[in-house]
């Protein structure tokens, strides 16, 4: 039977972490401040927006929630990005994705001051993730490499496969593998033989974004099983794209969903942007 990585605890040391080194700032007159951007009311980002503010406040972080309604301009959005590159107490601007149909997310992307890109999607940072010479880690990846960290696995020479390959978390969790060693390779929907590829791997990631896509015959016993998928199954419940009662038998470590990737994201935003106000105070990390 696999052990179960517990993203809550890893995730709740994160952001004890976190506190502290804001606490710390704090003395020296230095206040985090990250801004959320919502344009809408779709609900899934509400409660992720929510999710956040309320991290940002458990850990000391200043937060302030812009609002928008679904019928805002791009020339309004594009505005308050400017605004916000500009305001000394910002140090992190975060636009929640998707965006409604009529508005240029990469625009809104490009326009974010790359110090302040604490969601690491700016060109600028994810090119930096390429070369190995970054600042910000996008939040979900890096998460997933926390989680590798605190159960003692390294990617180090091992048989690495994500499947799915997007820009934010696919390519960027490939990256982070190959940073640390592995042999990695990225599967998509055009992958042959898929079944067989992932039971090469020593740690599977899944971020496809299909219930239960991974099942136990494409787990190599005993590998490290990192589920990124957030679904509903057929009865409303949030599951991953593992099929997890069916998998923790046969891998070696796993991560489940509630409970797993889903709270390293946050912490690992709230870490950025304790980076990001460090930096922006001339404070190395
Ligand atoms: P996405 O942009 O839709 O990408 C999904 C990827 O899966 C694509 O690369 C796609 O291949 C691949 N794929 C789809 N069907 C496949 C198949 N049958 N075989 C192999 N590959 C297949 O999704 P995403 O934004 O990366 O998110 C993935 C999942 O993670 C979602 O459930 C999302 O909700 C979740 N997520 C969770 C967190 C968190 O904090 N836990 C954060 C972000 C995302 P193609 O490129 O060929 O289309």
């Amino acid at each position: 039977m696999a052990i179960r990585i517990d993203g809550k605890k890893v995730s709740a040391q994160v952001r004890a972490r976190v506190a502290h080194e804001v606490a710390a700032l704090q003395e020296k007159g230095i206040v985090p401040g990250l801004a959320v951007i919502i344009v809408g009311d779709d609900p899934a980002s509400r409660v992720y927006v929510n999710n956040k503010k309320k991290a940002c406040a458990e850990v000391g972080i200043y937060s302030e929630e812009f609002a928008l309604p679904a019928d805002t301009t791009q020339l309004q959005l594009m505005a308050l990005v400017h605004q916000l590159n500009a305001r000394k107490d910002i140090s992190g601007i975060l636009c929640q994705l998707p965006l409604p149909a009529h508005l240029d997310e990469k625009q809104v992307i490009e326009a974010i001051a790359p110090e302040k890109d604490v969601d690491a999607f700016h060109p600028s940072n994810v090119g930096r993730i390429m070369i190995g010479d970054y600042q910000f880690l996008p939040c979900t990846p890096a998460g997933v490499m926390e989680l590798l960290h605190s159960a003692g696995i390294s990617p180090e020479g091992k048989e690495c496969v994500v499947i799915g390959r997007s820009n934010i978390v696919g390519k960027p969790m490939a990256m982070l593998l190959l940073h640390e060693n592995g042999t990695v390779t990225v599967c998509h929907s055009r992958t042959k033989d898929l079944r067989e590829v992932c039971r090469r791997a020593d740690i599977l990631v899944a971020a496809v974004g299909k219930a239960k896509f991974v099942t136990e015959d494409m787990v190599k016993p005993g590998a490290a099983v990192i589920d990124v998928g957030m679904n509903r199954d057929e009865a409303g419940k949030l599951c991953g794209d593992v099929d997890f009662d069916a998998v923790e038998p046969v891998a070696g470590a796993i991560t489940p969903v509630p409970g797993g990737v889903g709270p390293m994201t946050i912490a690992m935003l709230m870490q950025n942007t304790l980076m990001a106000a460090k930096l922006q105070n001339g404070l190395s990390d």
